[in-house]
């Protein structure tokens, strides 16, 4: 479902990708480790063309996404074309990102109605339903400000997959909430896995990662250093870099 190919970016001289690979097959769930600053947020952001890529590239699905090839040669997508591509990758980041002003239906109807010119009546009749699955079904009304942070991080996944995304792209989603709420988002990421969404997940959670993941990937400096299922690269690290990682997470 996801193939990253050989990507590199650097921001200035700083080189922060330095030929990642990575496939995803669909309906599986992928959790990336790693040090600060390895690299792990600005792989996220390549997958969504958030980030323009110097080389290498990344296809979801088999489409090449932010670019295309016309007449032998890449060239970057219009803006109109990336966004399509967006609808298609759900994303969910560290501080949940909710619109403020709109309660929280109308965050999950948004998207939708706009990009995809779903009906209204449809878009908020399953956006009900995909609040009932994230444990919020009382919540519609409400403002994000009024509700705990893993509250809002439920709301943040509820609206990711209105789109019905094909990925679903997680970045620390439990690193901004209080340790008693950690819980309850996991919760709601381990049902996603259970039900065959396919996922990248960024995350420091090494129970979780044990529990749910088909594949183990660390990063360190830019580039994967192993991958694997988790009983491998978390219980018996090939490299020295994945042992001093997990001494200090574990
Ligand atoms: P991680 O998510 O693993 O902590 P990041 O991908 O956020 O790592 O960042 C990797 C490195 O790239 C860091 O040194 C960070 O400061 C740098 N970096 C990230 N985004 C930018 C940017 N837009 N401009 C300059 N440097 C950046
Ligand atoms: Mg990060």
């Amino acid at each position: 479902m996801v193939d990253i190919r050989g990507v590199h970016k650097s921001f200035g001289r700083l080189e922060v990708l330095r030929g990642v690979d990575l496939q995803v097959a669909a309906g599986s769930v992928t959790v990336v480790l790693g040090p600060s600053g390895s690299g792990k947020s600005t792989l996220l952001r390549a997958v969504n063309h958030l980030e323009k890529l110097d080389r290498g590239h990344v296809s979801i699905d088999g489409e090449l996404i932010g670019y295309r090839y016309s007449g032998g040669r890449l060239h970057e997508r219009p803006e109109r074309e990336v966004l399509r591509q967006r609808t298609h990758i759900g994303f969910v980041f560290q501080n949940f990102n909710l619109f403020p002003h709109l309660t929280v239906l109308e965050n999950l109807v948004e998207a939708p109605v706009s990009a995809l010119k779903r009906p209204r009546a449809e878009a908020r009749a399953a956006a009900l339903d995909l609040l009932d699955r994230v444990g919020l079904a009382g919540k519609a009304d409400a403002y994000p400000r009024q509700l705990s942070g893993g509250q809002q991080q439920r709301v943040a996944i509820a609206r990711a997959l209105a789109l019905k995304p094909k990925v679903l792209l997680f970045d620390e989603p439990t690193s901004a909430l209080d340790p008693e709420l950690v819980g309850e988002v996991l919760d709601v990421i381990r049902d996603l896995a259970r039900s065959g969404t396919t996922m990248i997940v960024v995350t420091h959670e090494i129970g979780f990662a044990r529990e749910v993941a088909d594949t183990v990937v660390f990063m360190d400096g830019g580039v994967v250093v192993e991958q694997g299922p988790p009983g491998a690269v978390l219980d018996h690290p090939e490299h020295e870099r994945t042992r001093a990682f997990l001494a200090k997470v574990l």
